[in-house]
């Protein structure tokens, strides 16, 4: 039978990318609410490849308070759910688990080879997007905008400490849980699986609900990619998550009023290198922090642990009793 159907109730979805769907579904067992995000495997038998289990095991290293929680990944062969598939209604499924402690695929038998098989991965849900909330245009104070910024950076260095790199670090992949915090996620599975091991689903359309579109009608990862990606150097490192931030970071700083405005001074920063001269004159500090960020070659940008040593300012007294309340 299918662990997804019996433990799982479906409630929305939340959407899809190129891979898979997320959905938010209710526990039946502990009554809360997670996003399940379910990736369909090109490859339909059991036991998948080595690397897939080695980078759900790396996923289930992060733990951290700024950091989307996974909390399981399983197999599943067979048409399963009804939110996100071509095909409703349900039918027998066997499952392979694995569980965050190790990776231990046991092979299971195939009955019908035209049956796909899924990887499920259940999240922490986070109910909105840093996106979502740059798009309600309220500014933010100074201290509101440092206080995120360090979330943001404190998250960063925990996923490079475990060797991780994000790729795909972008206001539609840092989310904000239930209690206002932020929480990065959306590790572009995509990036760390062999995309030959992915089924692509080239049905579907590119964009979904919450997913913002630039001024182009593009949706925007382009402004955030760091140039090394773009230009496909054979070594990436951690740095090209810090370029990505850099972007993030400015956006923070700088509300824009519209999509266009915000369009037309993202390109000028990325084609022309030029930020707006008032914005400068205002935040000097955050304009040279930017400018290293963006620095074109990835070892002169600092590293998240140097940015939370070095370049942000201490915490408020109130962060600090936060965290303590939140500790005990
Ligand atoms: P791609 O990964 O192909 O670039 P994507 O990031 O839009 O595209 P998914 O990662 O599959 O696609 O996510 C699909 C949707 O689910 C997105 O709208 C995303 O905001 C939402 N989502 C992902 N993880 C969570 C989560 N933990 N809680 C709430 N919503 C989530
Ligand atoms: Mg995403
Ligand atoms: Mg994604």
């Amino acid at each position: 039978s299918s662990r997804y159907l019996n433990d799982f109730e479906e409630l929305q979805p939340l959407g899809h990318g190129g891979f898979g769907h997320v959905v938010l579904c209710k526990n039946k067992l502990d009554g809360r609410q997670y996003a399940v995000k379910k990736i369909r495997l090109k490859d339909k038998t059991l036991p998948v490849n080595d690397r897939i289990l080695r980078e759900v095991a790396t996923l289930s290293r992060l733990q951290h308070q700024h950091v989307v929680r996974y909390y399981q990944a399983w197999f599943e062969t067979g048409v399963v759910g009804i939110f996100g598939d071509s095909t409703w209604g349900s039918a027998t499924a066997t499952s392979s688990t694995f569980s965050h402690k190790g990776a231990s695929s046991a092979g299971v038998g195939q009955e019908n080879k035209l049956e796909s098989t899924y990887l499920y991965i259940q999240m922490e849900f986070c109910p909105r997007t840093l996106r979502q909330v740059f798009e309600s245009y309220n500014h933010f104070d100074k201290d509101q905008a440092w206080h995120l910024c360090r979330q943001i950076v404190e998250g960063l260095a925990h996923i490079h400490a475990q060797g991780i790199i994000h790729r795909d670090l972008t206001p539609n992949n840092i989310f904000f849980d239930a209690r206002n915090d932020i929480k990065i996620g959306d590790f572009g599975l995509a990036k760390f699986l062999e995309l030959e091991q992915l089924d692509h689903d080239a049905a579907l359309p590119t964009d979904t609900a919450g997913v913002s579109m630039d001024g182009t009608g593009q949706v925007g990862t382009y402004f955030y990619t760091a140039p090394e990606i773009e230009q496909g150097w054979p070594k990436i490192d951690e740095k090209a998550d810090m370029y990505s931030l850099g972007i993030v970071f400015f956006e923070v700083w700088h509300p824009f009023g519209t999509a266009m405005e915000r369009h037309v001074i993202l390109s000028d920063l990325k084609l022309k290198g030029e930020l707006p001269p008032s914005w400068v004159a205002q935040f000097p500090e955050q304009a040279s922090l930017l400018r290293r960020l963006m620095s074109p070659s990835p070892s002169d940008r600092p590293s998240a642990t140097d940015l939370l040593k070095h370049a942000f300012p201490p915490r408020m007294e109130s962060e600090l009793l936060d965290n303590m309340l939140r500790t005990m």
